[in-house]
C-alpha cells in the first residue's frame, strides 16, 4: 500500500523519489516542492527588481520653447512640410504649457495629441524625433501593427509605455512627460469600413485599448513589455502629460475624400465641384473620412490635431539630399573628409539619384538606399582611394544601372 503512493503533482511513484509529503487527500514529492519553491522565490525576486528598477528622480524641468523657435529648429532638419511643422510647433508648445499650468485654474486645457497623415518616407517620424531632440524629453517609437488586444498573441497595448520607461532607465517622472510616436496607426483600422485592409483580427480592440492611454490616465505597465503575465509586477504610470503623436499613410483615403466631396457638390454645390477636385484631396481630411477608413470616432477624438505631410516632389527630394543639418550627402562628405578625401558630386548626379528614388516610391527613405550603392565601393577601398572623388552623372548611372 505504502509503495503504491504517488505524487499528485508529477505522478512519480514513491520509490522514484526521496520523500513524499502527505496532505489531506493528496501527496507532493520533494522534486515538486523544490520546483514550487523556486517559482515563488523567483517571482519575489522579479517583483523586488521591478520595484527597485523604478526610480523617481527629481521632476524634469522642460525648457518650453516658443512655436517659432520650435519651427525654426525643425526647419534645420526637415525640408518643406511647412504647414505640418507649424501645426506641430503650436501643439507641442501648448502641450508643455499645459503641463506647467496650475490645475486649480478654472479652464482646463485639453491634451493636444497629434495625428500625422502622409505617405511613407515623407518625414513623419523625423518630425516627432526632432521635437524630442529639441526639448530633450524622453522619446519612443512604437509600431501599432505589433500591438494586439489583451489576451491575443502579440504585444499588449500598455507595452508602448514600457518603451518610454526603458528609454529613460525606468525614471518614471521623466517618462511621464515624454513623447511617444505611434507609427502605422492606419494599420489597426477596423475591417468593416475599409475593404482594402488586409489585417484586422484585433484592429478595433487595439484602438479601444489605446483610448485610455491616449486620453491620460493611470495605466498598469508591464516593466518588461510584451504580454502581461502574472509573474510581472505592474508599474503604475500616469499618461496625462505624455504627448502622443500618431502617424500613418492612410493609403486609399484620397478616394474616400473624393467620394465625399463629389457627393457634396451635387446640386447647388456643383459650382464648387471643379475647385474641390483641383485641391489636393488629402489636405481636406475630416474626421468622417477617418471613420470611413476604419478609425473609431473615440480614437479620432483623442487625436484632436490632424495634419498632413505632402508627398515629396523632385525639388524637395533634392533639397533633402543636400540641405538639412545632417543631410545624407553632407554625411558622406564628412566620412570621406575624415580620411582626408574630398568628395564632390555634380548637380546632374543628384538629379539622377532623385529620379530613381521617386520611381522607388519609398519617399526620401530611398535616397539613402541609393547613396549606399553609389558610395559602398569607395568606402570599402578607402585606404586606396585618391584624395579627390568626383561623382558625376555617369558614375551614378553606372552604379544604379540595375535599378
Ligand atoms: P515616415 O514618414 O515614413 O515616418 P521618416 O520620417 O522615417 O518617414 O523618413 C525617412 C527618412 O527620409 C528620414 O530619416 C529622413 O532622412 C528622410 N526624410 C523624409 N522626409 C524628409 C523631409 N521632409 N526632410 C528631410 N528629410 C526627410
Amino acid at each position: 500500500m505504502e509503495n503504491s503512493l504517488i505524487c499528485n503533482f508529477c505522478g512519480r511513484k514513491k520509490n522514484e523519489i526521496t520523500f513524499l509529503v502527505s496532505g489531506i487527500d493528496s501527496h507532493i514529492c520533494n522534486y515538486c516542492i523544490e520546483k514550487t519553491y523556486s517559482i515563488i522565490h523567483n517571482r519575489k525576486i522579479l517583483e523586488r527588481n521591478n520595484k527597485e528598477r523604478v526610480v523617481r528622480n527629481k521632476p524634469v524641468q522642460i525648457q518650453i520653447k516658443k512655436p517659432k523657435e520650435i519651427k525654426s529648429f525643425l526647419d534645420e532638419y526637415i525640408i518643406g512640410q511647412n504647414e505640418a511643422k507649424k501645426i506641430i510647433s503650436v501643439a507641442v508648445y501648448n502641450h508643455y504649457k499645459r503641463i506647467s499650468f496650475n490645475k486649480k485654474e478654472e479652464i482646463e486645457i485639453e491634451k493636444s495629441n497629434v495625428l500625422l497623415i502622409g505617405s511613407t518616407g515623407t518625414g513623419k517620424t523625423l518630425l516627432a524625433k526632432s521635437i524630442s531632440k529639441l526639448l530633450k524629453v524622453p522619446f519612443a517609437i512604437v509600431d501599432a501593427t505589433a500591438l494586439t488586444e489583451a489576451g491575443y498573441v502579440g504585444e499588449d497595448v500598455e507595452s508602448i509605455l514600457t518603451r518610454l520607461l526603458q528609454s529613460v532607465n525606468y525614471d518614471i517622472n521623466s517618462a511621464e512627460k515624454g513623447i511617444i510616436f505611434i507609427d502605422e496607426i492606419d494599420k489597426i483600422s477596423r475591417k468593416n469600413d475599409n475593404p482594402s485592409i488586409t489585417r484586422d483580427v484585433s484592429g478595433e480592440g487595439v484602438q479601444q485599448a489605446l483610448l485610455k492611454i491616449l486620453e491620460g490616465s493611470i495605466v498598469n505597465v508591464p516593466p518588461q513589455g510584451g504580454r502581461k503575465h502574472p509573474e510581472q509586477k505592474m508599474i503604475q504610470m500616469n499618461t496625462e502629460n505624455i504627448l502622443f503623436i500618431a502617424g500613418g499613410s492612410f493609403d486609399g483615403i484620397d478616394q474616400i475624400i473624393l467620394n465625399r466631396t463629389n457627393q457634396n457638390s451635387i446640386g447647388y454645390f456643383t459650382k464648387n465641384k471643379k475647385n474641390n477636385l483641383k485641391k489636393n484631396t488629402d489636405q481636406n481630411i475630416i474626421a468622417e473620412d477617418l471613420i470611413k477608413f476604419g478609425l473609431i470616432p473615440e480614437l479620432i477624438g483623442r487625436l484632436p490635431i490632424i495634419t498632413y505631410l505632402n508627398p515629396l516632389d523632385k525639388n524637395t527630394m533634392k533639397k533633402i539630399l543636400i540641405e538639412p543639418k545632417n543631410a545624407i550627402i553632407k554625411q558622406y562628405k564628412k566620412l570621406f573628409e575624415m580620411d582626408n578625401i574630398s568628395m564632390n558630386i555634380t548637380d546632374e548626379a543628384l538629379d539622377i539619384i532623385v529620379e530613381k528614388t521617386l520611381q522607388l516610391g519609398l519617399g526620401a527613405r530611398g535616397l539613402r538606399t541609393f547613396c549606399e550603392k553609389i558610395f559602398l565601393e569607395y568606402l570599402f577601398n578607402i585606404d586606396e582611394t585618391d584624395s579627390v572623388i568626383n561623382i558625376d552623372k555617369n558614375t551614378v548611372i553606372n552604379k544604379l544601372s540595375s535599378y
